[in-house]
């Protein structure tokens, strides 16, 4: 518990030039700006990012699945349009499987019911 504590601990100090108040308290930088700075570089080389997340879900699944559980709790509404962005892209790519799954659930229920 207290390791997981010390990423997440913040506090309310000097406003940086932006004008953000919350910082962290193990090296007192602005937590917005922290949080851009790594948006920059992940938007810069996002495939070297998405390999590091990955090997850090390698060396430590728990801890990589717990970090995420507390990224969906803190962030319920980009979790929801993430998840809205992927069964659209899920329809977009798998137009064809719905539709035979379609078709075939429409069968299966005709010959339920005209079976009397
Ligand atoms: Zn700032």
């Amino acid at each position: 518990m207290p390791r997981r504590k010390r990423w997440a601990a913040t506090v309310a100090g000097e406003p940086c030039k932006f004008g953000h108040t919350i910082r962290y308290l193990s090296n007192g930088r602005c937590v917005e700006c922290a949080a851009a700075y790594w948006l920059r570089k992940y938007v810069s080389d996002p495939e070297k990012y998405r390999a590091r997340a990955r090997a850090a879900y390698r060396a430590d699944p728990g801890k990589a699945m717990a970090r995420a559980k507390q990224w969906k709790q803190a962030n319920p509404e980009r979790v929801r349009e993430h998840n809205r962005r992927a069964s659209r892209k899920y329809a977009e790519k798998n137009r064809k499987t719905i539709r035979a799954m379609q078709r075939a659930w429409r069968k299966a229920k005709s010959v339920h019911t005209s079976g009397s």
